[in-house]
């Protein structure tokens, strides 16, 4: 395990991930952190003193670590972190003063962005610091699957990458699990086709739901009518769109936490236009793309879990 890892990005799944990795890395490691909200830096330094250390720049961190990880909301900002001259990682690994004993720093971007941004960002650190390397690892799993340390990282690397033996253990602390997906950006690729698959899922059991129930069916019955059949999908065993029917899904807490209704319009217009870029047939995706645009739009669904469909569909919450 690294004696100095770096975290850019502390928000709703950066935040848990650091302390995981505060908690469980060993006596003596470092974690240098940053983020452009202060509050976040100051709340974690203060629990961890010991352990977790400000940065005022992207830079500063990577100068700094031997393990870099991001953690960042789009595209835009991916960009600016690792690219900006004289703040971002790139400027960093330029000015860092040595390599580590075990060979160039590992840079791991967990934001789930476009696959061209993320492939733009590696070809760049690659031609201007060679002994760097990038890996694309988006997560799935929410932020109580970061609280609990249980996200799966899809990484963007083969089964043989020689950077495994020193990337899984990192990755484990924050974890249940990794699944190399085949090399670089097939990371994104695999969350963005998991998130498309989600999402749709969403709307289906939404509608599912909802047209039981309006034909007298009652909620609870409905839900194990689908988890006995064919229908059985994780969204409805776990995350069910219908308030009450899964006591700790966000739908029974007025959909508040989980996975934001933008987020998921993000997600499904990065896997549209990835559909459309490799040929691939897409015909839910412009009307699964038009539910989350209009959702993240109406005044009472936007900053809401993505779950939030089924209000937006006009499904009876009482
Ligand atoms: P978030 O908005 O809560 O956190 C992002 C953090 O990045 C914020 O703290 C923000 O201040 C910081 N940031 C933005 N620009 C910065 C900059 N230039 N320098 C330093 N810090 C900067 O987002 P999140 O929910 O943690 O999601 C992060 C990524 O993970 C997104 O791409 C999202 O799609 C993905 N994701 C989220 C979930 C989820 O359930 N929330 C699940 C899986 C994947």
């Amino acid at each position: 395990l690294p004696n100095s890892v770096g975290f850019i990005g502390l928000g709703l799944m950066g935040k848990p991930m650091v302390v995981n990795l505060a908690k469980k890395l060993p006596p003596g490691a470092r974690i240098h952190v940053h983020d452009v909200v202060t509050a976040v830096v100051d709340e974690l330094c203060a629990s961890y003193p010991d352990r977790i250390i400000r940065c005022t720049s992207a830079r500063e961190v990577t100068e700094k670590s031997d393990v870099i990880l991001t953690m960042l909301p789009e595209g835009s900002h991916v960009k600016s972190v690792y690219l900006d001259p004289t703040t971002g990682i790139l400027p960093g690994l330029l000015s860092s003063p040595s390599e580590s004993q075990t060979g160039g720093k590992l840079v791991i971007d967990s934001s789930t962005i476009d696959t061209a941004t993320s492939q733009h960002v590696s070809s760049l650190l690659a031609s201007s610091s060679p002994s760097t390397t990038f890996y694309d690892a988006p997560v799935s799993g929410g932020v109580l699957g970061a609280v609990n340390g249980t996200i799966a990282f899809f990484l963007g690397a083969s089964r043989h990458d020689a950077n495994l033996p020193r990337l899984l253990p990192l990755l484990d602390l924050m974890g249940g699990k990794t699944i190399p997906c085949g090399g670089p950006t097939l990371g994104l690729a695999a969350k963005l086709s998991n998130n498309y698959l989600s999402g749709i899922i969403t709307i289906a059991t939404s509608e599912a739901m909802d047209m039981g129930m309006r034909a007298g069916i009652d909620a609870d019955v409905l839900a194990s009518v689908f988890a006995a059949g064919t229908a059985q999908n994780a969204i409805c065993d776990t995350f069910n769109p219908v308030p009450r029917v899964c006591p700790a899904a966000p739908s029974s807490h007025g959909y508040v936490g989980g996975f934001r209704v933008q987020l998921m319009r993000k997600d499904m217009g990065l896997a549209v236009d990835m559909a459309r870029r490799v040929g691939s047939r897409n015909v839910l995706g412009a009307g699964g793309l038009g539910v989350y645009a209009a959702a993240s739009e109406a005044a009472d669904c936007r900053d809401l879990d993505s779950r939030v469909v089924f209000r937006y569909i006009g499904g009876n919450e009482e």
